[in-house]
């Protein structure tokens, strides 16, 4: 177990993004999820990752009965003092606890982001006070908010996308996100990354890039989804440094991500304005998705009103 800087926590190196379980991706029932959960539990891994948006409490809470030592990490779109006791409260319901191990403000991008929703980081710091969350963190894409965080004294925690090509990063290069990790963790900022394999782009070189976020100096946890028993396996035995793995790696990098839109998008623009990627663009009235640009998140699945959008 490792420590996740000065939060306190302490995590597996190895983190279960359920995002890949969630209904913006393979939608899978609370106890197919909370099978992957239970068995990734069982081959070590203490730490897992979720948010408001991904719709996965239910298969925690399913996945506490028999994993009740995982720590959990969770966010949610605060803004202010209200929006973050709302969150807050529907994490505790959601996963049947009063306590969040980590509950960090979801999407954040630059100084005037973490300024503008500083009441709900105050707000997530007088709740770690009173002993409701273990720790207080922010997620992002953007270098510049990972530059910005120090200066958030109750911020401990930083979850960036960073991976080894630097797919997704939305304001520089890998070398530039490097640069702005190391600078939070001399503040003792704990880092887990997202995104290792880039949302799917590095599948077919997985191995290079897993071996890339495990040797990371820079990197406490890192945060991985996971759809089957196998790729768990495969994982785990990653993370605990055998060798004995390159089949399962193999099969695990044939498989492809593609984002699918429905015959019956009206053309809204939803799509197009929640995706921070900017991979979608409106043609002849239906949402198309640049792939190169997609990090296959899921994020604009859940804005559409007509539910036209799935990650397969
Ligand atoms: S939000 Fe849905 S209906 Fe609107 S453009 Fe996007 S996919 Fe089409
Ligand atoms: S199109 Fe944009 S919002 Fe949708 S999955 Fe891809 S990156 Fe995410």
């Amino acid at each position: 177990m490792i420590s996740l800087g000065r939060s306190g926590l302490r995590v597996s190196k190895l983190c279960y993004g359920t995002l890949t379980m969630s209904p913006l991706q393979k939608n899978m029932l609370p106890e197919e999820g909370a099978r992957l959960l239970v068995h990734a539990y069982e081959r070590g891994v203490r730490f897992l990752d979720t948010a408001d948006l991904y719709g996965t409490y239910p298969h925690i809470k399913l996945a506490l009965k028999q994993a009740p030592d995982y720590v959990i990490s969770t966010k949610a779109y605060c803004y202010d003092r209200q929006t973050a006791q709302v969150a807050l409260e529907r994490a505790f319901k959601g996963i049947g606890r009063d306590y969040v191990d980590l509950f960090m403000l979801h999407e954040q991008e630059s100084l005037y982001t973490l300024r503008g929703h500083e009441e709900a980081l105050v707000y997530l710091a007088e709740q770690k006070q009173k002993g409701h969350i273990g720790a207080v963190g922010v997620s992002t894409h953007f270098c510049a908010c990972v530059n910005a965080a120090p200066r958030f004294p109750m911020i401990d925690v930083i979850h960036p996308l960073i991976n080894v090509e630097g797919i997704g990063i939305q304001d520089g290069s890998r070398e530039d996100m490097e640069r702005a990790i190391a600078a939070a963790r001399a503040f003792g900022i704990g880092i887990f990354a997202m995104k290792p394999l880039g949302g799917g782009h590095l599948i077919a070189s997985n191995r290079a890039a897993l071996e890339y976020a495990l040797n990371n100096p820079l990197l406490d946890s890192v945060a991985v989804g996971m759809q089957s028993i196998e790729e768990i396996d495969a994982n785990a035995a990653f993370f605990e440094g055998s060798d004995a793995i390159s089949e399962d790696m193999g099969v695990l990098s044939r498989r492809k991500r593609r984002v699918m839109v429905h015959d019956w998008c009206e053309g809204c623009g939803r799509c197009k304005a929640r995706c921070r990627q900017e991979a979608i663009e409106i043609v002849d009235g239906r949402a198309q998705i640049d792939s190169e640009k997609c990090v296959f998140c899921g994020y604009c699945a859940r804005s559409c009103p007509q539910f036209c959008i799935k990650v397969v």
